[in-house]
C-alpha cells in the first residue's frame, strides 16, 4: 500500500494523480490479511497530499445472531491528508500540524496507505454484524443453528402462540375496562 509521491510533491498545487490500490492488509491483527482493492485520487494541496477514494475489503466477523464466522464486506470512503516530513526539493524538515492523528509522507517521499485503511476498516466494521440480513439465529433452547433448518424443539412455537393468546386476552381486558368508564 506504499507509493512514491515525489513527482506529485514537485507538481503545482491542485495537481492530481490516480492510483490503483490492490493488496493485502492485516486489519484485525489476528488473521492472514484482508484483500483491499479500489482506486484513490491523490491531490497536491498546499500542505501535502489529499488522498480520496473508495476502497473495498472484507474482514472476518462473528455473526451476532448465529455466532458463525463469515467474511463481512466493507466499503471504505477514504479521505485523508498526508503531510511530508521533509521538503521534496530542499530536503529541509517541515513542521507538522498541531492536531494529532495525521499521516505523514516519509523522508523517501513514500506515502503508505496501510494504517489509514486499517483504521477506516475497523471503524466501518458493524457493531452487530449479521452473516445475512435474514439470519435465523440459534434456537434459544438447544442452540441449534436455525439457518441449517429447524431443530426438534417445539417449545418456541408453542411459547409464541401462548404469548399471542395472552396479548389478546389482555387487550380484551383493557377494552372492557375502557368501556366501563
Ligand atoms: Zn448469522
Ligand atoms: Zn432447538
Amino acid at each position: 500500500m506504499q507509493m512514491n509521491v515525489s513527482q506529485l510533491l514537485k507538481a503545482p498545487i491542485g495537481s492530481t494523480r490516480n492510483h490503483e490500490v490492490s493488496g493485502t492488509i492485516d486489519i484485525s491483527g489476528d488473521d492472514a490479511g484482508s484483500e483491499v482493492y479500489g482506486e484513490v485520487e491523490l491531490l497536491r494541496t498546499n500542505r501535502g497530499i489529499l488522498v480520496k477514494g473508495t476502497l473495498h475489503t472484507e474482514v472476518q466477523a462473528t455473526c451476532s445472531r448465529c455466532l458463525s464466522l463469515f467474511g463481512c464486506p466493507l466499503s471504505l470512503n477514504i479521505e485523508e491528508e498526508y503531510f511530508p516530513v521533509i521538503d521534496v526539493v530542499s530536503g529541509v524538515s517541515l513542521s507538522l500540524p498541531e492536531e494529532p492523528g495525521y499521516f505523514t509522507i516519509d523522508e523517501y517521499h513514500v506515502l503508505d496507505l496501510t494504517e489509514a485503511i486499517r483504521q477506516y476498516a475497523l471503524l466501518a466494521k458493524p457493531m452487530k454484524p449479521l452473516c445475512r440480513e435474514d439470519c435465523a439465529g440459534l434456537c434459544p433452547s438447544c442452540g441449534h443453528n436455525l439457518n441449517q433448518g429447524p431443530c426438534s424443539c417445539s417449545t418456541q412455537e408453542t411459547d409464541s402462540r401462548w404469548s399471542e393468546l395472552s396479548k389478546l386476552a389482555l387487550a380484551n381486558h383493557v377494552n372492557k375496562l375502557e368501556g366501563n368508564r
